[in-house]
């Protein structure tokens, strides 16, 4: 079973993480843009970070075989930074480079005017230039953080289908999914979030269309397996090797091969 895996942050993991995803057959990764732990002062230090996304991680991966894509963003918990909007101007060069993907992850946090703001210029660029979206949408209220950025991207009038919501539940999957085109992710994490029970169940009763899931694996508590061990539970459960593989490696195909830049072999 090849695995693509949509979401996770490797700035933040140890090579033994890349041994250990490409020996379980992860043989992509897309990394998005995310807050490193402290606010960033400069944005100069947002570049230098874009910079190693773009050129460090793509090395690290290949080492194990595995091929490392990007999303670039000021994420939302960073919107309230007073550089935030230089970092956004300076951020746009990056996306030229050949392993970035579009613009991401972006959304709300907090749920702040200050958060819709930054994600609509972003989204505004990303539109513009057919650029992918990834959506990150928050931890806590996410029902209404879900609905608003909807509610943002209908007004905008965003190309739905180029556009990745991410950390769906069972509370916010009927709304993704009735949201255009989009493409609906879910992260697996051990101890918040969806478990691969909970996302089996969410299969069970909405299908595959359009639906991907991702371990975010960062500095906390996550499983950089996560997805693995979901496809695990799910051939447990009786489903065939077309509906996984649709789950793990077409639809993720289908999203990302959108973008000129996505060269993985199918
Ligand atoms: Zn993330």
């Amino acid at each position: 079973m090849r695995i693509i895996d949509p979401h996770v942050h490797m700035y933040s993991r140890t090579t033994d993480d890349y041994q250990r995803m490409a020996a379980h057959g992860i043989n992509c990764l897309i990394e998005p843009g995310f807050w490193l732990g402290s606010d960033r002062e400069y944005a100069e230090s947002f570049w230098d970070y874009f910079n190693h996304l773009t050129t460090f991680e793509p090395g690290r991966a290949k080492k194990y075989g595995i091929t490392h894509y990007s999303f670039i963003a000021v994420n939302p918990k960073e919107a309230r930074n007073k550089v935030a909007k230089d970092a956004v101007k300076g951020m746009y060069k990056y996306l030229e480079r050949d392993n970035v993907l579009g613009i991401g992850e972006i959304g709300f946090d907090l749920i702040t005017d200050a958060e819709e703001e930054i994600m609509k210029m972003q989204m505004d660029y990303a539109e513009k230039h057919k650029l992918l979206i990834l959506i990150h949408t928050p931890h806590v209220k996410k029902p209404q953080g879900t609905e608003r950025t909807i509610k943002v991207i209908e007004k905008m009038g965003l190309t739905t289908e180029r556009i990745l919501i991410d950390h769906n539940t069972e509370e916010t999957i009927d709304m993704s999914l009735a949201c255009g085109k989009v493409f609906c992710g879910h992260t697996l994490y051990p101890v918040s979030k969806m478990s691969p029970g909970r996302m089996v169940a969410l299969i069970k009763k909405h299908g595959t269309d359009r639906i991907l899931m991702n371990s975010a694996a960062d500095w906390g508590v996550s499983d950089p397996l996560a997805v693995v061990k979901a496809v695990d539970l799910m051939w447990q459960e009786g489903f065939s090797e077309a509906e996984i593989s649709k789950v793990v490696w077409d639809n993720p195909h289908k999203f990302f091969g959108q973008s000129s830049h996505w060269k993985l072999e199918k």
